[in-house]
This record gives structure tokens, C-alpha cells and sequence, in this order.
């Protein structure tokens, strides 16, 4: 039920979790202004999310914060940017924007089974995308069924006719084969 998916995605953002760590990345321009759909790996140490990188409690003064194991595959990440809204002069379009993406961010205390934390995406625009960022191609439009052929079948009693000329051919022929014609 939508409601009880709702309650799921509010406590994976705001209620206990590992730590929220946050990344930077730089997509092009276009891709903002489209909407594009963006695929790249998440570094395994990213920086916290409260200090920077600092160092607090959160990350126990580390200032990074792990995002998985150490065995762990890297892990990619795909996330819609929203499309820019456009209005207003053309140069106050913004320059970046933060997306928040929900469990994927610090591991929590082993042992814990929480969820991860958030995964704070800092996107910068740009001329040029970061070279490890790639665009996903856009859904493929869900092809229109073939367009309905126009019947160019024969009307039944054509076809009757057809079987019935048919038989009535092989039939002579038999009698003729036979001697009986
Ligand atoms: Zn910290």
C-alpha cells in the first residue's frame, strides 16, 4: 500500500542509521535541463556528511565514513537528476543542487542491523560531466504495437468455394485415375 511504502522511505531518510556521508559530482549541463538519468560508482570513503571531513562525532573523528566493506564489490549508484526549472533570467538558473539519496550513505555500527545512511549528492554543473559519471540512456518509449493490418482476409464463402472447387477437382481426377470417369 502507498501509504505504508511512504512510512518505509521517510524512516530509511530521517530515522536511525549509519552515518550520512556526502559526495560531489559534476554533470553537464544538458543533462540537468533533460533530466537525465546518471550512473557512477560510490567511492568506498566519502566524507561525512555533519563535518565535512573535519571530523565529529559522528564519524568518530575520522572524518570519513566507509560505505561498504572492504570485500565488498563497488557499488553503483544511479540517480534521476530533476530537471531544471528554467523561469527567471537565464543566468540565475542554479549552479548546483543537492540530491539526498536514501540508504546509501556510511555503514552503521557493525552489529546494527540499521539501515545505511543517507547519501548526500552534491551535483555541481558544468560544461563537462566528471569522467566517471555516465548518462544512462533514456528509457526507450515502450514501442506502439504494430499498427492493426487491415483484414485482407477472403470473405468465408470465397474460401468454401475455393475447398469445394477443390474436392470436386480431385474427386474427377480420382475417376479418371481409377477408369470410372
Ligand atoms: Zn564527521
Amino acid at each position: 500500500m502507498g501509504a505504508q511504502v511512504l512510512g518505509k522511505v521517510t524512516q530509511a531518510t530521517d530515522g536511525p542509521r549509519g552515518p550520512d556521508v556526502e559526495h560531489r559530482i559534476q554533470v553537464a549541463r544538458e543533462w540537468l535541463e533533460e533530466g537525465a538519468s546518471i550512473e557512477f560508482e560510490l567511492p568506498r570513503n566519502l566524507s561525512c556528511a555533519v563535518c565535512g571531513g573535519g571530523g565529529c562525532d559522528a564519524c568518530d573523528r575520522a572524518g570519513a565514513i566507509s560505505t561498504r566493506g572492504r570485500r565488498e564489490l563497488p557499488e553503483l549508484v544511479q540517480v534521476k537528476l530533476p530537471v531544471r526549472n528554467d523561469e527567471g533570467p537565464p543566468s540565475s538558473g542554479p549552479r548546483s543542487l543537492v540530491i539526498r539519496v536514501p540508504a546509501h550513505g556510511g555503514l552503521a555500527a557493525e552489529g546494527s542491523d540499521l539501515p545505511r545512511g543517507n547519501l548526500l549528492l552534491r551535483i555541481k554543473v558544468a560544461d563537462e560531466a566528471d569522467p566517471g559519471i555516465t548518462r544512462l540512456s533514456d528509457l526507450t518509449p515502450v514501442p506502439a504495437p504494430p499498427a492493426h493490418a487491415p483484414r485482407v482476409g477472403l470473405p468465408a464463402w470465397i474460401k468454401l468455394l475455393a475447398v469445394a472447387v477443390v474436392l470436386y477437382v480431385l474427386v474427377l481426377i480420382f475417376l479418371r485415375l481409377s477408369g470410372r470417369g
